[in-house]
């Protein structure tokens, strides 16, 4: 059946104390969809564009086998543009610019085809219409949702809606503190647990991340990287390798779940190393197994 992913498709325009990058390939979707390519396909993307999309970034999509059936294609439309700056240690960043353009009216539709999909990654974008894309489908088996402050801070309401019909939710600390008004992360997790989610992980940055699944709590390292240009799409990426591997393995297990992560934290350390989405354009299922590899030695060590 495939994994379906919902989210945006944009151009960036993206500053980092090394370089600028002006309208270059971005979105949640797309990072997602790179990244989830590298384990197993199909990718089945819903989306939308204006028609100044350009078209050697479908290409690039249809090159790692996403399928564009259900991506729109709005004639006469403007693509969603984002705008970033990084601070010098690339761990903050301030929005310059988010222009929704052929999002505000966008319409998610279901090819009949997909109706059935069981595995669903909605990447970030307005939750009303992760909403529309969830009522779509007959039997989702396993919903990840990932949301960021700009939709917490102005439809808080319809994330908790989101949120309750999810199986996994991917956020960052700052957002999971905004999300549960509490400055303590562990706090925060519970809280946010406790609005009838069955797991939840929350990234850290260059610190790593934490997974929570009822009291259980799974802490997993960040790869230490001397080179990070870019940290647009990380956070995406890493909810495409993970959303990427369970697909892959069919496995919901809080062990698989585990192995996930680090899978996630795989294919966010790669995103990060070049501009915008170039890290995730030439990979190699071996390379990201060499280091899934290297961060189990990170953390490995013995009793005595
Ligand atoms: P991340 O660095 O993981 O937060 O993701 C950055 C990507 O999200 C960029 O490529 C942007 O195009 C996209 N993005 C930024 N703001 C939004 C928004 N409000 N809705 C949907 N996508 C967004």
């Amino acid at each position: 059946m495939g994994l379906l992913v919902v989210g945006s498709l944009g151009l960036d325009t993206v500053a980092t104390p090394f370089d600028r990058v002006e309208e270059a390939l971005g979105g949640s979707a797309t990072y997602i969809s790179l990244s989830a390519s590298y384990f197993s396909g199909p990718i089945h993307l819903i989306g939308v564009v204006g028609e100044d999309f350009p078209k050697e970034y479908i290409q690039l999509l249809e090159n790692h086998n996403v399928d564009l059936n259900g991506l729109q294609i709005v004639p006469g439309g403007k693509t969603f543009r984002w705008s970033g700056v990084y601070h010098y240690d690339l761990n903050t960043r301030d929005t310059l610019l988010t222009e929704l353009n052929v999002f505000e009216k966008f319409d998610p539709v279901i090819p009949d085809y997909l109706k059935k999909t069981r595995y669903v990654c909605l990447g970030n974008i307005d939750p009303t219409l992760q909403l529309k894309v969830l009522d779509q489908l007959t039997n989702p088996m396993f919903v990840v949702v990932d949301t960021m402050n700009y939709w917490i801070e102005g439809k808080k309401d319809e994330v908790l809606k989101i949120i309750k019909r999810a199986n996994v939710l991917i956020i960052n600390d700052s957002e999971a503190r905004l999300l549960a008004n509490e400055p303590n992360l562990i706090k925060a997790a519970k809280k946010i647990l406790a609005y009838g989610l069955q797991t939840l992980i929350i990234k850290k940055g260059e610190h790593g991340a934490l997974l929570f699944s009822g009291d259980t709590v799974f802490s997993a390292p960040a790869y230490p990287l001397e080179m990070m240009f870019d940290p647009t799409g990380a956070g995406d990426t890493f909810a495409g390798g993970f959303c990427g591997y369970i697909y892959k393995t069919q496995d919901t297990s809080f062990e698989n779940i585990k192995r996930a992560v680090i899978y996630g934290s795989t294919m966010a350390s790669f995103c990060v190393e070049q501009f915008s989405t170039k890290g995730l354009e030439d990979l190699s299922y071996l390379r990201i197994k060499d280091r899934f590899r290297d961060f189990l030695r990170l953390s490995q060590f013995d009793e005595q």
